[in-house]
């Protein structure tokens, strides 16, 4: 956080926000340009892509996924895929805040927020987040989680960073997909599991990380993504 907190200063001290996408000065996004993310995306399966309601994934790809439902808020492109770019390189804080909360429209009509859920974010490689000194994905689902009023839990951690070393590049690609496991003292047992990831492309660590919580206890677990590559 610190790091972050730094970088964003430094950075502000030179150039403030301007919008995307007309140009504007004062935020990243300005509130005229909002609409140009388009509205979220239809209802489907999201390993088929057959409709379903409530986005859940259907009856015959239920016997492959451990997700109960994945939400997709946007097409990884144009605006969404530049604001993604800034979380990762720069202008993080308020790329992060703006994904957050385009991503509260995913979930406005959801009936089912209820005690017994958390929100979890899906975590960065941990290499890719020493470099940038954060993980992007907590900053998201941080805000989500406090513009919802529900706990905000970083359950889960990546491993398998040290045995990828002289490993094969696809068993290396594998492993960090599959490399999941819950934080010591992480209660996750009977609750319902919002996990949170900016950008979906196979759904291979999304669903490593639904499986590892279904594993520890987790009762369901749905998932929230900013944008489909
Ligand atoms: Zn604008
Ligand atoms: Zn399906």
């Amino acid at each position: 956080m610190y790091n972050m907190n730094m970088i964003e200063s430094v950075i502000a001290l030179f150039a403030p926000h301007s919008c995307l996408s007309c140009g504007d000065e004062g935020q990243l996004l300005c509130r005229s340009c909002w609409p140009k993310l388009g509205s979220p995306l239809a209802s489907c399966c999201y390993l088929c892509a057959r409709t379903t309601d409530d986005f859940t994934t259907c009856s015959s790809c239920k016997s492959i996924s451990s997700l109960n439902s994945v939400r997709l808020r946007t097409k990884y492109q144009g605006i969404a895929k530049e604001l993604v770019r800034r979380l990762k390189f720069e202008r993080a804080k308020a790329a992060s805040s703006i994904i957050a909360d385009s991503m509260l429209e995913l979930v406005i009509d959801q009936k089912s927020v209820n005690q017994e859920q958390i929100l979890v974010p899906l975590p960065t490689a941990s290499s890719r987040r020493r470099q940038r000194g954060y993980d992007h994905s907590q900053l998201i689902a941080r805000r989500l989680a406090s513009s919802l009023g529900v706990p905000y839990r970083p359950a889960l951690t990546r491993l398998g960073q040290a045995r990828q070393v002289g490993s094969k590049k696809i068993d290396r690609l594998s492993q960090m997909e599959g490399a999941f496991r819950i934080k010591f003292g992480a209660q996750v047992k009977d609750k319902d599991v919002l996990l949170v990831d900016d950008v979906l492309t196979t759904g291979a660590s999304l669903e490593a990380a639904a499986s590892c919580l279904l594993n520890s206890g987790a009762r369901r677990v749905d998932a929230l993504v900013f944008a489909r590559a």
